[in-house]
């Protein structure tokens, strides 16, 4: 049957009322300022246009890739910028908007070392784009799945730790990531930069006419509230409770990824692995050599209560916590880099 959602008026004002030009009007980027720079002084009164690039001073290069919200560019403003560019068809969709909206809102908040750095939005339909700095590095994802490198343990604490650093200062900000893996980890030169937090999380965007379409490797980071509350067909809601729980669920499969180098059940139907993981079944780890402690932080992760997850504040004191690996170097001891070696 017919959605709704095709019969609304955008509204990109941030006003509940619908107004016949709207559809041209810059988003306004906080909803609760007037936006009027001749009101001052008001700390916050540079927060709104500060941020505002117009699109033409974007020089777009070649397309790096594509993910559900759309495109995402290479580009010159001030030197190499990624630039992502909202889908057209979202222009139309209210809720969609909206949570652009929000997600930039949400962005220009965040000042930190080992979170992608937001430099500016352009807010003018059609052309509705985030521009941050461009990742120089390759994500963990393409360290652990593609190129199929081997993490030493030290180096694996050590993109921990820098990961909980970046999710502990999102958290505190009261943002939720909603979508930590390892695509929205890059690594450079041993320095871990998050992307994508707070993103269009909208699980709008994962249903067609068929029903629930699950992209690949996304479920295994869904926490079991969230799997419990998928729908098999489009929610006119946001329905996934996502949480600082729901995060840090999502950290204990990066953890183990970087520890296994694959993903948490592999190769199992989604069916499977949804019905597994709402029941409260674990991806065994009885083939994991590595330490008690380590697994242990596993564990607490993926805990079924989202009460009994850790925060990022006690992973990082468990994760400092571990034991240093020393590597012998000695010629009748080679070193060998190779994850079952070291555990
Ligand atoms: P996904 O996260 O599922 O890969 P995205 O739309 O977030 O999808 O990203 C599409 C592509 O653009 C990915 O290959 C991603 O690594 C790349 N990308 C996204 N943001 C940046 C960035 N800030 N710097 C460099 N590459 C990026
Ligand atoms: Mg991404």
């Amino acid at each position: 049957h017919k959605s709704n959602d095709s019969d609304k008026t955008v509204s990109l004002s941030g006003s509940t009322s619908a107004s016949t030009d709207s559809d041209r009007t810059p988003i306004r980027l906080d909803s609760t300022e007037d936006g009027d720079s001749g009101n001052w002084p008001r700390q916050n009164s540079l927060s709104l246009k500060e941020w505002d690039i117009p699109y033409d001073d974007l020089h777009l290069l070649e397309s790096i890739g594509k993910g559900r919200f759309g495109t995402v560019h290479r580009a010159l403003w001030h030197g190499d910028v990624a630039v992502k560019l909202l889908k057209e068809d979202y222009l139309d969709d209210e809720h969609m908007l909206e949570a652009f909206k929000l997600e930039v809102a949400n962005f220009k908040k965040t000042r930190h070392e080992n979170l992608v750095l937001f430099m500016g939005a352009c807010m003018n339909p059609p052309h509705l784009a985030i521009v941050t700095s461009l990742c120089k590095g390759n994500t963990l994802y393409t360290y652990i799945h593609a190129r199929r490198d081997k993490f030493t343990i030290n180096r694996t604490t050590l993109v921990a730790q820098q990961i909980s650093q970046g999710m502990g200062y999102l958290h505190a900000r009261g943002i939720h990531h909603k979508d930590l893996r390892t695509k929205n980890i890059f690594l450079e030169n041993g320095k871990v930069i998050i992307t994508d937090f707070g993103l269009f999380s909208s699980t709008k965007l994962l249903y067609c006419e068929m029903g629930l379409g699950v992209p690949n490797g996304w479920l295994c980071y869904l926490a079991p509230e969230l799997m419990r509350a998928l729908m098999p067909v489009k929610p006119t809601e946001e329905i996934l409770p996502f949480s600082k729980a729901s995060d840090v669920y999502s950290f204990g499969t990066v953890w183990y990824e970087l520890l296994c180098g694959e993903f948490p059940f592999k190769s199992q139907p989604p069916e499977s692995v949804i019905w597994q993981v709402g029941r409260g079944m674990k991806q065994t780890l009885a083939n994991l050599q590595t330490s008690r402690d380590v697994k242990d932080i596993l564990m607490l992760c993926w805990s079924f209560q989202a009460d009994d997850r850790p925060d990022f504040a006690k992973l990082l004191s468990l994760l400092e916590r571990l034991p240093k690996k020393r590597l012998a170097r000695s010629p009748s001891h080679p070193v060998q880099l190779s994850r079952s070696a070291e555990s």
